[in-house]
């Protein structure tokens, strides 16, 4: 025991420290060294019984006089055995409580750990894809989901105790959900806390559970919900349905539903965020002499002057004929529409002929002369 550390250098307090002085270096050298926060730490563990050790003599008026007088010396004889000089015993428990007040245990300023009790759990979130036709996409559409999940049993109402009985309050840990015991330690015996081995923290017990759910409080089962897709909705957009995924456990609330939509594609349409794409054909002689054409939208038709001259591949955009912005459907994006002009094919001998003579006014040259122009080419 020569090598045994001074008690005031332990608790790393004065020699003529107050009573509360060295209460305070106390707590702020267990809170450091507790094994709750060192899990693990043999070190830690050693350090954080010699502070106990110190602040049980230095607490004690007249041990800590005599500690002060004769050093060490004074509780070697007393310490060789088992609880020893101590043999009160330390009471972790109320030491802590008294530390940080009765609002919660030691586990709860450092975030949880065994002692937290177990409460209500938020349900888990459900996901589910859902497939959705380009127009629905665009116009909103309602869908009935049909999935399996956890949802309140209905015979118990989520309380888990059958119809009719009430879950009793734990006996053995009083309703707390914590339990004390007790250990022999080398300075005394210790109490400390742990979930109730019985109701496992919840400090309530079932007596009766509810035979539809086995006291779970929530059951498996089918369930169809109404989803309302809204306008605008995009491939792999998620539509969240707050409080209708699984059911909390022990009271929590209810998880989320989300909808994860593929939008399939159309016949005609393409779409690029709010803008719709559309080919929209035209013949040569209306490209060339001009017309009125119809171009289709999803709101329907619109008529359009094509001009004469125009070139294949022109582009015609129609404001607001588009898709709806998904946040706001007040707001609409552009159609393009790309006119196309047709070649024709399977041609009747006289619109052949027709042709030909088009060609020869535009000085356009023969099959015959073509291979002529071939050999000036090459020369
Ligand atoms: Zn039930
Ligand atoms: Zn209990």
């Amino acid at each position: 025991m020569a090598d045994k550390k001074d008690y005031y250098e332990v608790l790393g307090a004065n020699k003529g420290a107050s009573e509360d002085e060295l209460k305070k270096a106390y707590r702020n050298m267990a809170k450091k060294y507790h094994p709750d926060v060192n899990p693990g730490d043999k070190q830690a563990e050693e350090k954080f019984k010699e502070i106990n050790e110190a602040y049980e003599v230095l607490s004690d008026k007249q041990k800590r006089a005599t500690y002060d007088q004769f050093g060490h010396a004074a509780f070697d004889g007393a310490s060789g055995g088992g609880g020893g000089f101590y043999g009160g015993g330390v009471n972790m428990e109320d030491i802590f409580e008294s530390f940080f007040g009765d609002s919660g245990g030691f586990g709860d300023i450092f975030g949880g750990g065994s002692r937290r009790r177990q409460g209500p759990k938020r349900g888990a979130d459900v996901q589910v894809n859902v497939q959705v036709s380009f127009e629905d996409a665009i116009f909103g559409v309602n869908k009935e989901i049909t999935l399996e999940m956890h949802d309140t049993c209905e015979t118990c109402k989520g309380s888990g105790a059958k119809p009719g009985t009430t879950a009793e309050s734990c006996k053995h840990c009083g309703g707390s959900g914590q339990e004390r015991f007790q250990q022999q330690t080398m300075f005394g015996t210790m109490t400390s806390v742990r979930t109730c081995s019985i109701c496992r923290g919840e400090g309530k017990i079932i007596k009766d559970p509810c035979t539809s759910c086995s006291g779970a409080g929530r059951i498996r089962k089918r369930k169809t919900i109404e989803v309302a897709v809204p306008k605008g909705i995009d491939t792999n957009q998620t539509v969240r349905i707050v409080g209708k995924g699984e059911s909390g456990e022990k009271g929590g609330p209810t998880g989320d539903l989300l909808i994860l939509v593929h939008v399939l594609p159309h016949k005609f349409y393409t779409r690029q965020g709010m803008t719709l794409y559309v080919k929209v054909p035209i013949s040569f002689t209306q490209a060339a002499l001009g017309d009125e054409i119809v171009i289709p939208t999803p709101y329907g038709e619109e008529k359009y002057n094509v001009k004469a001259g125009t070139q294949t591949g022109t582009n015609v955009t129609l404001k607001s004929k588009g898709v709806p912005n998904v946040r706001n459907n007040k707001v609409l994006g552009d159609l393009v529409a790309t006119l196309t002009v047709e070649v024709p094919t399977q041609l009747t001998d006289k619109q052949k002929e027709v042709l030909r003579l088009f060609a020869q006014e535009m000085g356009e040259e023969t099959k015959e002369q073509k291979k002529g122009f071939f050999d000036k080419f090459k020369k």
